[in-house]
């Protein structure tokens, strides 16, 4: 059985502004790329930001053609038919920002029916949107709300529904959770691994939160200035990196997240107690309290 996803040397650059006539110099965003993700695999692509993550994504959903290489959907090359209806129904994506990503003229239902209805969906919408949201554990009745009148993570479910509607072989995640607080983000990613398992779906997930990736993704590929510099099974690459950005990786990867560190109190606590309001403002001012912490 081909792969659901196969890139062979895909290779994107930009050129960069001209300059009075003169030719600009070319930025090689994604440097010869290759990769195979089989049906059922979560394929984690890590990297920072510039290292060609975005770019790759778009080229599979065909919003940007590849300067050379190709790109294989279920042992088809997309090249050419990228816009077609057909590769639009093969990969859906989800994107950063579920705030920007949903119309907020549309109802959570109309949103849903979009690609429904440019799809021929040719059973009962309301029951099968209501089932879509369902399947990302939001009640039925949301269909009727508006993007204004949702949470971040209400928001990215919807996002997710919608790419799930026209059962696509595979769903490009791009950073889907780096918008979120962190809570919210283990609740999706949550709802993500099960839908894996029911529905035999097939990912791509992007994200530069290494932490998040060695947790969700079966298969690692290591970005770095548009090349893969390391892939392998998430447990060995991680436990024996074999590449020095790699290990630069992981070794910067926090215990706790940037996140979480934020949320941590910064206000020292003597013998445990909660210090009076007046010693916290005299600690925010940077002068001593009157009275003593208690
Ligand atoms: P990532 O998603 O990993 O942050 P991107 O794929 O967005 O990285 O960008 C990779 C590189 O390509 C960056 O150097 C970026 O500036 C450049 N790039 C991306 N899109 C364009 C574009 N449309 N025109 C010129 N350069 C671009
Ligand atoms: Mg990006």
């Amino acid at each position: 059985m081909s792969p659901v996803l196969e890139l062979r040397n895909l290779t994107k650059t930009f050129a960069t502004k001209r300059a009075f006539g003169r030719k600009g110099a070319e930025v090689r965003a994604v440097n010869k790329v290759s990769l195979v993700i089989e049906k059922g695999q979560i394929y984690g692509l890590a990297g920072e930001s510039g290292s060609g993550k975005s770019t790759i994504a778009r080229m599979i959903m065909g919003l940007t053609g590849p300067t050379s290489g190709d790109i294989l959907i279920n042992g088809t090359s997309i090249l050419g038919r990228a816009a077609s209806l057909e590769h639009r129904q093969k990969v859906q994506m989800v994107f950063q920002n579920p705030g920007a990503s949903l119309n907020p003229r549309r109802t959570v239902g109309q949103s849903i029916a979009v690609p429904l209805v440019a799809h021929h969906y040719a059973g009962n919408r309301a029951a099968r949107i209501g089932a879509l949201l369902e399947m990302v554990q939001l009640p039925a009745h949301f269909a009727d709300r508006y993007p204004h009148e949702l949470s971040g993570g209400q928001k990215q479910r919807v996002a997710i529904a919608r790419a799930l509607a026209v059962n696509p072989s595979l769903l490009v995640l791009d950073e889907p959770t780096s918008a979120l607080d962190v809570s919210v983000q283990a609740k999706v990613i949550d709802l993500l691994e099960g839908l894996v398992a029911e529905l035999g779906l097939t990912f791509l997930f992007i994200s530069h939160d290494l932490s998040l990736m060695r947790n969700f993704a079966q298969t690692v590929g290591i970005l770095y200035l548009g090349e893969i510099v390391e892939t392998g099974p998430v447990g060995p690459v991680f436990a024996n990196p074999q590449h020095d950005y790699t290990r630069l990786l992981i070794a910067s990867v926090p215990v706790i997240s940037a996140e979480e560190e934020a949320l941590r109190p910064h206000i020292p606590l003597i013998n445990g107690e909660i210090p009076t309001a007046e010693a916290l403002l005299a600690l925010r001012e940077g002068t001593q309290p009157k009275e003593t912490l208690k």
